[in-house]
């Protein structure tokens, strides 16, 4: 083995990844990255799996972490945010591509049947909580004027935010966030019963030959407030595998377009419009600014000088809009009749506290559906690699005991796996471009 003089390379990172590179197992730790798809933050676990032939007990495998080149056991952080893992997200955005392609032109266990039955791609949008600088446009399609006289390019900064901050309204705007999934429950409840209604029916009688399937994601807007874009769709009694009755009719609509558009927003949403990707609280008084003694006694926080924030918001880096939203947040969480709605820990999403996309339940397929089926692909690779022979799940039982160990790469480790993530964004564009 050739051992190396490391001293004279400057940066600890390219140290780290020389000493990977000459280390013997370098070929493993490197396919273990490979696997990890690119994974910005990977999480590290120590453990074993026991495959058990459950007619014998006879042990057919066993896998533990410590034959892993690091000892550890990495795994993909499976986190939404392209701020935080733009690998992670991308699969996530992929996943509800398909969950939602799905519910329009069946695959993955939806009849292809489905497509026949009625469905509306549907935009909920929030109401207006005061005037806000935006590009208006005239019925030819041109761009006008913004009521502050000046014409706005797509990319300004002012787009969204308030003409007059000094009349906005914030607070409305806030509780529309944080109301935001209660309002869209209420609107599937509407949506039955007028359904019944335009029926004739009762609404339990109207349950007995139709169900509405839906799926939906949220979107940040420019202006800081949620909207839903939604699909909805129509069905028999049973859901997806059943017709709904013939007086349904039929909305033109194009599957893959709308599933793509709905799922670009899966990730998109997360990151848009200047919210943060951590909560703001400070966590030692969980935002309360005091922690109770025994007998009442409020004691000021030390971590957070009794603000109840983990950094002061007027140091955060984001637009003054957004900066005003967290900050109504911040006031309204002080008054009792708000406290349900927990915003402050909700102040860095402006309020919102709901999933970033739900569906019903007999839209189409789960994300953990789609989820387990990478897994055991991904198994079933690993065990033919191995020349391993082929188990049973009727006959074989999989026990296993895992610990965290931590998350993230070592800095060495971490430029092959930023290596590995260039690589497959290449091949993405080079596909998008029209190549093969
Ligand atoms: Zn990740
Ligand atoms: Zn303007
Ligand atoms: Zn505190």
């Amino acid at each position: 083995m050739v051992t190396l003089d490391l001293h004279h390379v400057a940066s600890p990172a390219v140290r780290d990844l020389l000493h990977l590179v000459n280390h013997p197992d370098f070929e493993r730790a490197q396919q273990q990255i490979e696997r990890l798809g690119g994974c910005a933050e990977p999480v590290r676990l120590t453990g074993r799996t026991t495959t058990v032939d459950t007619t014998t007990g006879e042990v057919l495998r066993a896998y533990t972490s410590a034959e892993e080149p690091t000892g550890s056991l990495l795994t993909t952080c499976g986190n939404r945010r392209s701020s935080r893992c733009p690998a992670c997200s991308r699969l996530y955005a992929a996943d509800t591509y398909h969950l939602i392609r799905a519910g329009l032109s069946g695959g993955k266990t939806v009849p292809d049947t489905v497509r026949t039955h009625p469905r509306v791609f549907a935009t909920l949008t929030a109401p207006s909580f005061g005037p806000v600088h935006n590009r208006p446009t005239t019925p030819g399609g041109d761009i006008r004027p913004c009521r502050c006289h000046q014409l706005h390019d797509s990319t300004d900064a002012l787009l969204g935010t308030p003409l007059n901050p000094a009349t906005y309204d914030y607070t409305g705007a806030v509780l529309f966030n944080a109301h935001a999934s209660a309002l869209w429950a209420r609107f599937t409840i509407y949506l039955r019963r007028e359904l019944a209604a335009r029926l004739g029916l009762t609404q339990k009688a109207a349950r007995a030959m139709l169900r509405i399937s839906f799926a939906k994601v949220v979107e940040y807007q420019k202006r800081g407030l949620v909207h839903f874009h939604a699909v909805i769709r129509l069905d028999g009694p049973d859901g997806s595998t059943t017709p709904p009755p013939p007086s349904a009719t039929v909305v033109v609509l194009t599957d893959q377009a709308v599933a793509a558009y709905v799922a670009k927003y899966a990730t998109k949403s997360a990151d848009a419009s200047g919210t943060l990707d951590h909560a703001l609280f400070c966590r030692p008084c969980q935002g309360r600014g005091a922690t109770l003694l025994p007998h009442g006694t409020p004691l000021p926080c030390t971590a957070c000088d009794g603000t109840g924030q983990a950094l002061p918001l007027s140091r955060l880096a984001v637009a003054r809009h957004v900066r005003q939203m967290i900050r109504t947040c911040w006031d309204l969480g002080r008054l009792p009749e708000f406290t349900g709605l927990k915003l402050w820990k909700w102040a860095h999403m402006l309020g919102f506290r709901g999933h970033f996309s739900t569906k019903s339940r007999r839209y189409s397929t789960t994300l953990g559906a789609l989820r387990d089926a990478r897994r055991t692909w991904r198994t079933e690779q690993a065990r033919s690699h191995a020349g391993l022979p082929e188990s049973d799940p009727t006959t074989t039982l999989v026990v296993g005991h895992w610990d965290y160990l931590g998350s993230g790469y070592s800095p060495g480790a971490a430029l092959l796996a930023a290596d590995v993530w260039h690589r497959k964004e290449l091949d993405r564009q080079f596909a998008a471009e029209g190549g093969c």
